[in-house]
């Protein structure tokens, strides 16, 4: 699937150029494949921001509360002008727009958009951590990230195809449809 918004990617004097980046996705309440689908097209809607790639959707088990229903995960590699804070305030947005209540922690959620990589660039601030320190290790990350851009590098750590090896994929299953 590949989306692509009819927004100007045009720059304005002195505006930075476009940044590869790539936000996780995950839903598990609500019609989850929809409510992905949906946040595709909230990602291609942002200002300066194309979409240029996302992965299948993947169905998981939960990781650690067991007592709510399976999530669905998928990647958005996406192109945008907007700066990490700016990115990760409009992402906070949508969540916000699709009705996300945060009632307890990896409680179930209609909707959870993560910053996994912005650039090479590593971003410690209060708020915003990136590379997404909760990435590695995660199959469910991994998993959509390999299958869109293998050679992206998750800066201090390297290659997602040399990150994804040896993953525990067991209870993932990839949907057939986006
Ligand atoms: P959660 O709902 O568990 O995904 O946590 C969301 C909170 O994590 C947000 O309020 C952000 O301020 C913070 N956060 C820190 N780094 C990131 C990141 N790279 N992507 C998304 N949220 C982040």
């Amino acid at each position: 699937m590949t989306l692509v918004t009819r927004r100007s990617l045009r720059r304005r004097p002195g505006q930075a150029s476009p940044v590869t980046a790539f936000v996780a996705l995950g839903s598990n309440l609500d019609d989850p494949p929809e409510r992905i689908r949906h946040a595709f097209q909230a990602l291609a809607a942002l200002p300066g921001t194309r979409v240029v790639r996302t992965s299948s959707l993947y169905r998981n088990p939960p990781v650690g509360d067991p007592d709510q229903p399976d999530f669905v995960n998928a990647v958005a590699r996406i192109e945008t002008g907007l700066g990490p804070r700016e990115l990760l305030g409009e992402l906070l947005a949508i969540e916000g727009a699709q009705g996300r209540v945060r009632d307890r922690p990896n409680g179930p959620r209609t909707l959870d958009l993560d910053l996994l990589l912005y650039g090479e660039r590593t971003v410690r601030e209060p708020g915003l951590t990136v590379p997404h320190p909760r990435m590695l290790g995660r199959a469910f990350v991994l998993m959509p990230l390999a299958e869109i851009a293998p050679e992206a590098i998750v800066p201090g750590r390297g290659a997602v195809a040399d990150l994804v090896r040896n993953l525990d994929t067991s209870g993932m299953i990839k949907l057939a449809e986006k």
